[in-house]
């Protein structure tokens, strides 16, 4: 099937092309875009789309998302992280099922797509419900069964992640799953490194919350026996691929010192401004050549 674009503003990540072209045509073949060029003939296309006064570019990916949670979206405000997660979203989550969560997510597939969003890294439960919102809008999806086990039940959510990681292994090109640990305040050190052992077992990144408020950072402490919780990132994680949200309370002269980890630091300025966290120093991480990705 021959597609044709007329008339576009594009936005190009091409290295071979200018970043950005007024009113190109797109001739996509099958899936494929086969040629960018002005007055291109339609022809023999299929479909043929007037995109003037639009913009075409690639996909935005959302770095961190728990998108079944749109259903929440607006019911809590005031609180700070902790207690709005443990004494408020907690006890709203026990009570979704699957059903809840496909229509969530479908609810949220949706939004991003009119956002230009077309691929997301996703942290919750109930996975295979939020993967047939996926399927269903043809979006993609990186994301796992959030690990934790501060309230039990930690081995069952690590066999949970094994067989999702197995079940869709070569099942689609658009949904990969990877390690995501909840963080290091909801996981004990031995359950952590079992999460890590999973990791390497499949070569697998993880995905996990980090250093989102100044409480968090005393809990890490006290639950790992730990002076710095930066310490545990190097003692823990050494060698693997990791994504850390929000990162708002790593300090300046820590900065150095996660260069040398695998990081990219997915920024969350909305979160962060709603439960009164702060934000993160974007520019250090910058500066010291930290990869930065955002939550759209
Ligand atoms: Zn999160």
């Amino acid at each position: 099937m021959k597609t044709l674009i007329k008339n576009c503003n594009l936005i190009s990540m091409s290295e071979k092309k200018e970043k950005y072209e007024e009113c190109v045509d797109i001739l996509i073949n099958n899936d494929k875009i086969e040629k960018i060029d002005k007055n291109i003939i339609k022809e023999n296309c299929d479909k043929v789309i007037d995109a003037r006064g639009k913009v075409v570019m690639p996909g935005l990916i959302n770095t961190h998302t728990h998108i079944a949670m749109s259903i929440f979206r607006d019911t809590l405000d005031g609180y700070g992280l902790q207690e709005w997660l443990n004494d408020r979203i907690w006890p709203m989550e026990d009570k979704l099922n699957q059903e809840d969560v496909y229509y969530a997510s479908l609810l949220s597939c949706i939004e991003m797509i009119k956002g230009g969003t077309t691929c997301f890294n996703d942290q919750y439960f109930m996975t295979d419900s939020t993967i047939k919102a996926v399927l269903q809008t043809n979006m993609k999806i990186h994301c796992t069964r959030a690990l934790m086990n501060v309230n039990g039940n930690g081995e069952e959510k690590l066999n949970e992640l094994e067989q999702l990681i197995n079940k869709y292994s070569g099942y689609d090109d658009n949904i990969k799953i990877n390690v995501g640990i909840h963080s290091l305040y909801t996981c004990t050190k031995e359950y952590v490194k079992k999460a890590v052992e999973l990791a390497k077992k499949y070569n697998l990144y993880v995905h996990m919350h980090f250093a989102e408020n100044s409480k968090e950072l005393e809990d890490i402490k006290r639950i790992h026996k730990t002076n710095a919780p930066i310490n545990l990132l190097e003692e823990y994680f050494k060698g693997i691929d990791l994504v850390l949200a929000h990162c708002v309370k790593v300090q300046p002269k820590e900065m150095n010192r996660l260069k040398n980890l695998k990081l990219s630091v997915a920024h969350c300025p909305v979160s962060n401004l709603k439960l009164g966290c702060g934000i993160a120093k974007i520019k250090d991480f910058m500066v010291n050549g930290i990869n930065i990705a955002i939550r759209n």
